[in-house]
């Protein structure tokens, strides 16, 4: 019986930005639909699926990067990049003064479950003082 002919892995995380199964990496991609929020060079925002709250933005580097326990000294303005952008998006949707909450799930105990490094914009609503 011939054997099954292994399957190239063209997947690159290390800036490579090519993640093929990644989801993140398709949407930004446009090869699975969002609604885009943001977009720059390094980043790009969508509004949630599921949404949690009234506003519900996620916000992606597009280098595909795990978590934000992945990240690496050469990350580290683009993660001040993506909190300007937050911010800006917060402004324009009026809830900078209001308040708002950013999250990052990192791993398997925070619930992560797209393993692309992504930050929630949540607001709109009165959260509470309790995170959990
Ligand atoms: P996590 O649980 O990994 O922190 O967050 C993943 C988020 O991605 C969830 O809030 C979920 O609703 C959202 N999500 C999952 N699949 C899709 C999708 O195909 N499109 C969009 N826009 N959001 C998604
Ligand atoms: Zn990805």
């Amino acid at each position: 019986m011939d054997k099954m002919p292994k399957k190239k892995c063209p997947q690159l995380d290390k800036g490579g930005i090519v993640m093929e199964d990644c989801l993140f990496c398709k949407i930004i991609r446009g090869e699975v639909p969002s609604k885009k929020v943001y977009e720059d060079d390094e980043i790009y925002a969508f509004e949630d699926i599921n949404p949690a709250a009234p506003i519900h933005i996620l916000f992606v580097p597009k280098k595909h990067i795990e978590s934000i326990a992945k990240i690496e000294k050469e990350d580290e303005a683009l993660i001040g990049k993506i909190y300007n952008a937050i911010n800006k998006i917060a402004e324009e949707k009026g809830v900078k003064d209001k308040g708002y909450r950013v999250v990052t799930n990192c791993g398997k105990d925070a619930g992560q479950t797209v393993k692309h490094l992504h930050f929630h914009l949540l607001a709109g609503t009165n959260m509470g003082e309790k995170l959990l």
